[in-house]
């Protein structure tokens, strides 16, 4: 293959009319899977953590989807966060869009759940009771002995049981650890909706990493099926180097590439693909391939990353990889995105209200000198538990009294309204009308701050 002739397949599914093939992956050894590996470890750890963890009574992630709460760092966004919420998922697309526009697909290789499970877990207990890939192959091509029943039963019943696990906690991001343990520990006809839905996932996740496998990835995912639109040839993905590698031969000879043919690069991949016909979108970034090929260079005295991240400019123009003036400065964006995303979580405030002037009431003119304006404020407790509730006016001039029987505790996600005075004396009053700022206060809490607008006859 010459430099002007571009990667075959670019951005095309190498798998369009064919038939699915059961893929036999072989277990990759390298520098890069040992990082994934430990990534793994760190990555389940949390994810079976994290549901039991809690912050000021508050789960650190829950997706309520049934009653549209979420809850991110303890911090809870019910369906009157919506403005936010909205906000956060365009700010969470456009970081998607950029991420993979400079990333490629490398979140779908290390980081997607699918794909640690899979590879990490599922696949790793089968080589462990199946044995490597060749013999899983030859295996299934045998009359099965009862040896090989004994070893696929247990294999299918450890892939149920953790697939039990996992449904059990992906229930408890959703629906809470206290609710999912009243399920597990309460008679099954108490909670027969809970108890459907755990076995209904139990029976997805174990179909998903017994039989469906690769496919996730390769025809399900909807992120996975967006790459070709996603990225362009300066996005980094796992790249064959072409130039150094062809014409690949299994002989040695000084007018041969790099490339000794020796297919280890297909043998280790789980989605069963070739990377040396170019980036195709059943390419998860795993990197399974740059470790075997690695492996392969050094067996052979040559320098590794024949099969490396790069863009497909990168290689076409016989360049390294480098940190271009693009990436960087689409980097930066993404800082400035997950800035953003932070503050929007941060700056959220537990307690919202609206302050409106009575309708139908007129501006009082006191005789004890002073102006006065009748409020309705309208006030939400956005946590999940009672608090303290008291208004307080930032300027020391402004009398507030209360109207009838005075809240002095909000509840949880309840929406409370009252009614109020403000008085202010005539000489203090510079407009005729005026924004008042009222401190919505829990103890010594500044919970929010709102606005009243106070009309007199200035
Ligand atoms: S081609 Fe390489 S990086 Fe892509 S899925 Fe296969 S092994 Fe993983
Ligand atoms: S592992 Fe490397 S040397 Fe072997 S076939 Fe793949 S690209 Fe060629």
């Amino acid at each position: 293959m010459t430099q002007n002739q571009e990667i075959p397949n670019s951005n095309k599914t190498g798998r369009e009319n064919k038939k699915r093939s059961w893929v036999y992956a072989m277990q990759p050894k390298g520098r890069l899977y040992n990082y994934r590996k430990y990534l793994s470890y760190f990555y389940l750890i949390v994810f079976f953590a994290l549901p039991f963890i809690k912050y000021n009574g508050n789960p650190m992630f829950k997706f309520d989807f049934l009653n549209g709460e979420f809850t991110f760092f303890s911090v809870l966004f019910t369906p009157q966060d919506f403005v936010l919420m909205a906000m956060g998922m365009l700010i969470f697309v456009f970081f998607i869009i950029i991420f993979t526009l400079i990333y490629g697909r490398v979140f779908c290789g290390w980081i997607c759940p699918q794909t640690i499970f899979m590879e990490m877990v599922f696949r790793r207990i089968e080589y462990w009771i199946e044995g490597d890939a060749n013999h899983q192959k030859l295996v299934d091509k045998k009359k099965w002995t009862t040896e090989i029943y004994l070893r696929k039963t247990i294999k299918h019943i450890l892939f149920l049981a953790i697939s039990f696990l996992i449904s059990n906690t992906f229930l408890a991001y959703i629906i809470g650890i206290d609710e999912l343990w009243k399920i597990i520990t309460e008679p099954v006809s108490a909670h027969l909706g809970g108890f459907i839905a755990i076995i209904f996932f139990t029976l997805l996740f174990y179909s998903v990493y017994a039989f469906v496998r690769e496919l996730v990835c390769t025809v399900i995912c909807p992120y996975g099926r967006l790459q070709g639109v996603l990225m362009d040839k300066n996005s980094i993905v796992v790249a064959y180097n072409y130039l150094r590698g062809e014409p690949r031969s299994k002989k040695r000879s000084e007018d041969v590439g790099d490339c000794i043919d020796c297919n280890m690069c297909v043998n280790v991949c789980p989605t069963n693909i070739d990377i040396r016909k170019g980036t195709q979108l059943e390419c998860t970034n795993c990197t399974a391939c740059i470790d075997a090929c690695d492996m392969m260079m050094r067996k052979i005295g040559k320098p590794e990353k024949l099969i490396t991240f790069a863009s497909e400019n990168n290689i076409a123009s016989g360049k390294p990889f480098e940190f271009s003036w693009r990436i960087k400065s689409y980097s930066g964006v993404l800082v400035v995105l997950m800035g953003l995303l932070t503050i929007l979580l941060f700056t959220r405030t537990t307690f919202d209200a609206t302050i409106l002037r009575v309708p139908g009431q007129l501006m009082q003119n006191n005789s004890d000198g002073t102006i006065g304006n009748m409020y309705r404020i309208k006030v939400t407790n956005k946590s999940n538990k009672s608090l303290p509730y008291r208004l307080v006016p930032v300027d020391p001039e402004v009398q507030l009294s209360y109207v009838g029987k005075h809240l002095d505790s909000l509840q949880g996600r309840v929406l409370a309204e009252e009614t109020f005075f403000i008085k202010i004396p005539k000489d203090k009053i510079k407009n005729r009308k005026e924004r008042l700022k009222i401190k919505l206060m829990s103890n010594d809490k500044e919970m929010a701050v709102k606005e009243a607008i106070f009309v007199s006859d200035y």
